[in-house]
C-alpha cells in the first residue's frame, strides 16, 4: 500500500485506451468510444474478484457510501452506529443523508465492539456501520448476528480494505452492502474514485441511478431515460475507471508483498514482551497494508511513535491525529457545518459537545500503526524491521 507506488505501463495503456477515442463519460456515445467502456469493466472485475453479484463505481468513497446509504433508505431521524475510530467521511456521509452518527466505542479490533454496538441501539437505529480499519476486519458474525436480532442494517465501510476478507467472504460483501475508496492513497487507486458491493439487485439498481441524476439507464437513448428518484452526479470518469482497471489486476501482488513484508516486521517485534499486538478476527483475511499494535502506558506509545519517526518509520499515533479519531474533531463535536443541520439532527448532535470516550481513549493512547509499503526491497525491510525493534524497545 498504497497502490500508486505500482504505478506503471499497465495503468498508461488503460488511460491510452480512453485517450484515443475521447470519450471520456461512463454513458452513451456508443459509436465513438468504439467498444471502450472502462467503468463497466472495472465494476465487472470487481464483482469477480470479490465474488459479489453487483458492482457500481463513483467518484470516490465518500460518495459511495452516500449513495449508499440513500439506497438503502437511511434518512433523516434515523441513527447509524459507527465507530469512534475512522476516517472524517464516515459521518459526512451520514450528514449527508440527513441521519444521525451515534458514534460507539472501538475494542482491541480497532473497529466496532460488537457489545458497544448492542448496547447503543434504540427505535432509532437503522443501521449498523463497521469500518474496517487499517486492511482488517471487524468482528462480522457478532455484527452480523446483532443486525439480525434487531433486524437493522449492516452497511460495511470497507475503504481501507479492498482486498481483505472474513472467513472466506470479501470485505464489503458480508452485510447488506460495502463501500470501498479507490482514492490516490487506498490499496488500489483510481486516482479518485469509490465502488458500492451488493448481493442486492434493488440496492444496486438505487445506486445506479442516485450516482447519475436518477437515470433509469434502461433505454438506448440517455435523454429519453425515467428518472424513478431523485439522483444527483456522482459518476467516475473512464479515465479514473482506467487507471483503476488495471490496478485491481496487481491486487493480488499487492496483496503478496504486504502479507510477506507485515510478517517480516511483526515477527521482529513479537520478541519485545510488552508489545501486544491488534486483533485480528481472521488473521488470514488481513490485506496487511498496516501492522498495529499496542505499548501498556500511552506515554511509551508516545515515546515510541517519536523514536520510529526520527528512525525514518512512518508511524501513525492516532490518538493525537486529527482526521481518524474523535478526540480532535472539533468540527464534528461542535456541528461545524456550513448550512444548518434538521432541527432533530441539531438537537442530538449536542450530546458530542461533552462526551467522552474513556474506552477508546485507553486503547487508541497505546496504539501505533505502521504502513506496509509496496517498493521496498528485501534488505529494506530487514533494516526497517531492525529499526523499528530498536525504537519500540528505546521507549519502554
Ligand atoms: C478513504 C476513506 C473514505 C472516503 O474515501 P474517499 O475516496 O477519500 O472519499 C471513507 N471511509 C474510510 C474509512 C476511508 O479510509
Amino acid at each position: 500500500m498504497p497502490g500508486y507506488e505500482f504505478f506503471g505501463p499497465e495503468e498508461r495503456k488503460e488511460i491510452n485506451d480512453v485517450l484515443d477515442t475521447g470519450i471520456f463519460m461512463r454513458y452513451g456515445f456508443d459509436g465513438p468510444r468504439k467498444g471502450i467502456w472502462k467503468a463497466k469493466e472495472l465494476e465487472q472485475a470487481i464483482s469477480q474478484k470479490l465474488n459479489v453479484a453487483h458492482t457500481h463505481l463513483v467518484s470516490s468513497g465518500t460518495a459511495a457510501l452516500t449513495t449508499v446509504m440513500a439506497a438503502l433508505g437511511i434518512g433523516a431521524g434515523d441513527e447509524v452506529i459507527m465507530p469512534t475510530f475512522t476516517f472524517v467521511a464516515s459521518f459526512e456521509c451520514i450528514f449527508s443523508v440527513g441521519a444521525t452518527p451515534v458514534l460507539v466505542d472501538v475494542d482491541d479490533t480497532l473497529t466496532l465492539d460488537p457489545k458497544a454496538v448492542e448496547a447503543a441501539i434504540t427505535p432509532r437505529t437503522k443501521a449498523v456501520m463497521p469500518v474496517h480499519m487499517c486492511g482488517a476486519m471487524a468482528d462480522m458474525d457478532a455484527l452480523k448476528a446483532i443486525c439480525e436480532k434487531y433486524k437493522l442494517i449492516l452497511l460495511e465501510d470497507a475503504c481501507q480494505s479492498f482486498g481483505a476478507s472474513y472467513k472466506g467472504k470479501a470485505l464489503g460483501t458480508i452485510g447488506h452492502a460495502g463501500a470501498f475508496s479507490f482514492d490516490f492513497v487506498k490499496t488500489i487507486t483510481c486516482a479518485e474514485g469509490g465502488g458500492i458491493v451488493t448481493n442486492d439487485e434493488e440496492t444496486y439498481i438505487k445506486c445506479d441511478a442516485y450516482a447519475d441524476h436518477g437515470h433509469d439507464h434502461l433505454g438506448v437513448d440517455r435523454g429519453a431515460d425515467l428518472h424513478p428518484y431523485v439522483g444527483y452526479n456522482y459518476r467516475i470518469s473512464e479515465l479514473h475507471a482506467a487507471v483503476g482497471l488495471a490496478q485491481v489486476r496487481k491486487l493480488d501482488t499487492f496483496l503478496e508483498i504486504q502479507r510477506k513484508t507485515k510478517k517480516i516486521f511483526k515477527d521482529a517485534l513479537s520478541a519485545i514482551p510488552e508489545v501486544s499486538f491488534r486483533r485480528l478476527p481472521d488473521a488470514s483475511g488481513d490485506s496487511a497494508t498496516f501492522l498495529g499494535f499496542f505499548l501498556p502506558e500511552e506515554s511509551q506509545a508516545r515515546a515510541a511513535a517519536a523514536a520510529m519517526k526520527a528512525a525514518g518509520l512512518a508511524a501513525f499515533y492516532w490518538f493525537d491525529n486529527n482526521w481518524h479519531y474523535i478526540r480532535n474533531w472539533e468540527h464534528f463535536k461542535q456541528s461545524s457545518v456550513m448550512s444548518r443541520f434538521a432541527p432533530g439532527l441539531q438537537q442530538a448532535m449536542e450530546l458530542y459537545k461533552v462526551k467522552q470516550f474513556p474506552v477508546s481513549d485507553a486503547l487508541m493512547s497505546r496504539c501505533i500503526c505502521t504502513p506496509i509499503n509496496l517498493g521496498w526491497n528485501e534488505e529494506e525491510v530487514k533494516q526497517r524491521a531492525e529499526k523499528l525493534v530498536n525504537a519500540v524497545k528505546s521507549a519502554l
